[in-house]
C-alpha cells in the first residue's frame, strides 16, 4: 500500500468513531461493524467484503497505540488536516523540507522519499504485528466423487487435506533440533526497531530477525529455518443428503488450523455425482424412462415403475396416453434439505416391437385393416399443400 492511500483514508470514519475515541471505543464499534460485514454473514457479497477489509484495516492500524499515533502524526502533517493551535501534533513547527532534509541530506523534492520513509513505517510495520497477532488459517479446495445414491443419501467421506503448519521437526522454532532460538539482541525480542527520523522515531522491522523477534543460529534440517511444513491430515466429512453433480459444499472451519490462537479457514469440497443407469436428476424430483407397449397406451394399463432404493410402484396409465407422457409419483424423489421427499417423474416410452411372431401379426393386420378408413396424413398433407 502506498503512503498516498494511508493519508487519503480516514480510518476514524470507517470505523465511525471521533479522533479522541477510547481503545474501547475503537474496539467495540469494530467489533459491531466486523459482525455486520462478516464474508461469513455476506456470502458472495463484494461491497461487504470490501467494506469488511477496509474496517479490518483500520482497526489493524487504530488498535494499535503506537501505529495510531503514527497514523495520526502522518495525517496532520501531510493529510492537510493540521491541527490548529497545537495540541497533540504542536511539536511539530517545521515543514517538510526541514523534517526530511536533515535525515537524508541534500536530495530535492520530497515527495519520493515521503513515500519511502512511510512505507517502511506503515507497510513494514504492519508485516512485523501480524506475525505475532491472532491469524485466520488459510480456506483449502478439496474434491469428491459420489455415486448417484450417495449423492441423494448423504455420505461421510474421508478426505486427505494438505496445508501449511508447524514444522513438525522443530515444532515452528525454525532452530535445528537440540537448539533453541535466542531473542534477536537488536530489537530484544520486539521485532520492531525505531529510526530517528529528523526529530521523531519511526518504527519498522527488525533487520535483524524480519520482525520475529527470534535469532536462529542453527536453522532446523527439515524447513531450513522457516518453522513451517506441509502437514497432510485426513478428516471425515460429512457431505450432505440431495447434494448435486458440481455443486460446492463448504465446511466451516475444516480448512487450515489458524495461527496464534485465531480460528481455522474453511473447507470447500467440490462434488462430483456419477450417472445412474435408470433414474436421472431434476431438481429435488428423480426422473425415469418407463417403456410401455402399443395396447397399454391406448387401451390404458397398470404399470410398475422401479423406484430408487424401493419397491416398484403400481402407476396407472390412462386410456389413450400419448407417447412421452410424464406421470408425477409423489415422494418417491431426492431427500431435500429439510428432510421432505421430491417427486419420481415417469415418463412413458411406447415401444415398437422389433420382431413379431404369428399371433400378434395376425392381430395387428386386423388392427390395420380396421383403422385404414381414415387417412391420418391426410390433414397435414393437406395443410402443407396451403401453406
Ligand atoms: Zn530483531
Ligand atoms: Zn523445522
Amino acid at each position: 500500500m502506498s503512503t498516498k492511500d494511508y493519508l487519503e483514508k480516514d480510518y476514524y470514519k470507517v470505523l465511525g468513531v471521533p479522533k479522541t475515541a477510547t481503545q474501547d471505543e475503537i474496539k467495540k464499534s469494530y467489533r459491531k461493524l466486523a459482525r455486520k460485514y462478516h464474508p461469513d454473514a455476506n456470502r458472495g457479497d463484494a461491497e461487504s467484503e470490501e467494506k469488511f477489509k477496509e474496517i479490518s484495516e483500520a482497526y489493524d492500524v487504530l488498535s494499535d497505540e503506537k501505529h495510531r499515533k503514527e497514523y495520526d502524526e502522518a495525517r496532520s502533517l501531510f493529510g492537510g488536516a493540521r491541527r490548529p493551535g497545537g495540541g497533540a501534533q504542536g511539536g511539530f513547527g517545521f515543514d517538510l523540507g526541514d523534517l526530511f532534509g536533515g535525515t537524508t541530506g541534500g536530495t530535492t523534492g520530497t515527495g519520493e522519499r515521503i513515500g519511502d520513509l512511510f512505507g517502511g513505517l506503515f507497510g513494514g510495520g504492519r508485516r512485523g504485528t501480524t506475525t505475532r497477532r491472532p491469524r485466520r488459517g488459510t480456506d483449502v479446495e478439496s474434491e469428491v466423487t459420489l455415486t448417484f445414491s450417495e449423492a441423494l443419501e448423504g455420505k461421510t467421506v474421508p478426505l486427505r487435506l494438505t496445508s501449511e503448519a508447524a514444522c513438525p521437526t522443530c515444532r515452528g522454532t525454525g532452530a535445528k533440533t537440540g537448539t533453541v532460538p535466542r531473542v534477536c539482541p537488536r530489537c530484544e525480542g520486539t521485532g520492531q526497531e525505531s529510526r530517528n527520523a529528523g526529530g521523531f522515531a519511526l518504527s519498522e522491522p527488525c533487520r535483524e530477525c524480519h520482525g520475529r523477534g527470534l535469532v536462529v543460529d542453527d536453522p532446523c534440517l527439515t524447513c531450513h529455518g522457516s518453522g513451517r511444513a506441509q502437514s497432510t491430515r485426513t478428516i471425515q466429512a460429512r457431505i450432505p443428503a440431495g447434494v448435486a453433480d458440481g455443486q460446492r459444499i463448504r465446511l466451516k472451519a475444516k480448512g487450515a488450523p489458524g495461527e496464534n490462537g485465531g480460528p481455522s479457514g474453511d473447507l470447500y469440497v467440490a462434488v462430483h455425482v456419477t450417472g445412474h443407469k435408470v433414474f436421472g436428476r431434476s431438481g429435488d424430483n428423480l426422473t425415469v424412462t418407463v417403456p410401455v407397449t402399443f395396447p397399454e397406451a391406448t387401451l390404458g394399463a397398470e404399470i410398475k415403475a422401479p423406484v430408487l432404493g424401493g419397491q416398484p410402484v403400481t402407476l396407472r396409465i390412462p386410456e389413450g396416453t400419448p407417447n412421452g407422457r410424464t406421470f408425477r409419483v409423489r415422494g418417491k424423489g431426492a431427500t431435500r434439505r429439510d428432510g421432505t421427499k421430491g417427486d419420481l417423474l415417469v415418463t412413458v416410452e411406447v415401444q415398437v416391437p422389433q420382431k413379431v411372431d404369428e399371433t400378434t401379426r395376425e392381430a395387428l393386420e386386423k388392427l390395420r385393416a380396421s383403422t385404414n378408413g381414415d387417412d391420418l396424413r391426410s390433414e397435414l398433407l393437406r395443410m402443407a399443400r396451403e401453406g
